[in-house]
C-alpha cells in the first residue's frame, strides 16, 4: 500500500466502463494504490455520479452502451471542472480521440490498458494540475509563507532561500500540518518515486530546515516521531491561518 507513497486521503476517481472484466481489474488496481474508486457502467450513471460527488480523476471508456463518450466527456468537463479526465479508447478510434481532447479530456490511453502506465499517467497528471493551479499556491503555517509558484519561503518578507529539496520537503510537510509522515512517504514524495530504503538524505535535509526554522520566532516545528517519520508542527501561538496549496490538489491531502 505504500507503493505510491500517497498519503491516507485517497484520490476519488470515478471509473466509467461498461466491460466487467475491464472495470473490475481498473477497480481492483486504483484501489491497491490507494484511490478511493468508484465504478459506473454507463453515461448516464457517469452524469448522476458526477453531480452528486465530487471526483479529482475520471477513466471514461469511449464506447459507453447509452450515451456517445465524446458527450459524456463534454458534460463531466460541466459537471467536474477541476477533474481530470482520461478516456478509454478502443483500437481505431482514432478520430473520436481527436474529438474526445476537443470536448475537454486530458488524456487518452488506448486498449488493452497497462496498469502501470495508467498509474504513471495518473501520477503525472495529478502533479501538472497541482502545478496549473496559482490559486492554492500558498501555504500559511504560523509567520511561515510557503508559494509553491515562485518557491519562495518567507517570514515577514525576509526569504528562507532553502535549496530545492528544502523546499520540496517543508512543503510536503506543510500540505499536512501536525499529520506523521512516514519516512518512505517523504522521501517517495520528495526525492523520486522510487524508493531504496536509504533516508540519509532526507536526515539531512531535515536538520538543515529545523537549523533555518529555529532562527526565528513563531515558525512551525519538525518533530520526530519515532520509528515513523515527521510531522510539522504548527506554532502554539499566534498561528496564522491555514490555506490548502498546490501540493494538496496532487493528491497530497491538506488536512484541514
Ligand atoms: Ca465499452
Amino acid at each position: 500500500m505504500e507503493s505510491t507513497g500517497r498519503p491516507s486521503q485517497p484520490t476519488r476517481v470515478l471509473v466509467v466502463e461498461d466491460d466487467e472484466t475491464i472495470g473490475e481489474a481498473l477497480l481492483r488496481s486504483l484501489g491497491a494504490q490507494g484511490h478511493q474508486v468508484s465504478w459506473e457502467r454507463s453515461g448516464a450513471g457517469a452524469l448522476a455520479a458526477a453531480s452528486a460527488a465530487e471526483y479529482d480523476l475520471v477513466l471514461l471508456d469511449l464506447g459507453l452502451p447509452d450515451l456517445d463518450g465524446v458527450e459524456v466527456c463534454r458534460r463531466l468537463r460541466q459537471t467536474l471542472p477541476a477533474a481530470v479526465v482520461v478516456m478509454l479508447t478502443a483500437r481505431g478510434e482514432g478520430i473520436d480521440v481527436v474529438v474526445g481532447l476537443d470536448a475537454g479530456a486530458d488524456d487518452y490511453i488506448v486498449k488493452p490498458i497497462g496498469l502501470a502506465e495508467l498509474h504513471a499517467r495518473i501520477r503525472a497528471h495529478l502533479r501538472r494540475r497541482a502545478s496549473d493551479d496559482p490559486a492554492t499556491a500558498v501555504v500559511h503555517i504560523g509567520a511561515l509563507t510557503i508559494n509553491s509558484t515562485s518557491r519562495r519561503v518567507t517570514v515577514e518578507d525576509r526569504d528562507l532561500g532553502l535549496r530545492r529539496k528544502e523546499f520540496d520537503l517543508l512543503l510536503r510537510l506543510a500540505t499536512e500540518p501536525d499529520v506523521a509522515i512516514t519516512r518512505e512517504t517523504l522521501m517517495t514524495d520528495v526525492w523520486d518515486e522510487h524508493w531504496f530504503g536509504s533516508t540519509k538524505t532526507l536526515d539531512v535535509h531535515i536538520a538543515v530546515l529545523r537549523k533555518r526554522l529555529t532562527e526565528y520566532p513563531d515558525l512551525p516545528r519538525i518533530v520526530t516521531v519515532r520509528g515513523y517519520g515527521y510531522r510539522l508542527e504548527p506554532p502554539p501561538a499566534r498561528a496564522g491561518p491555514l490555506t490548502r496549496s498546490a501540493a494538496a490538489r496532487a493528491g497530497w491531502p491538506a488536512a484541514w
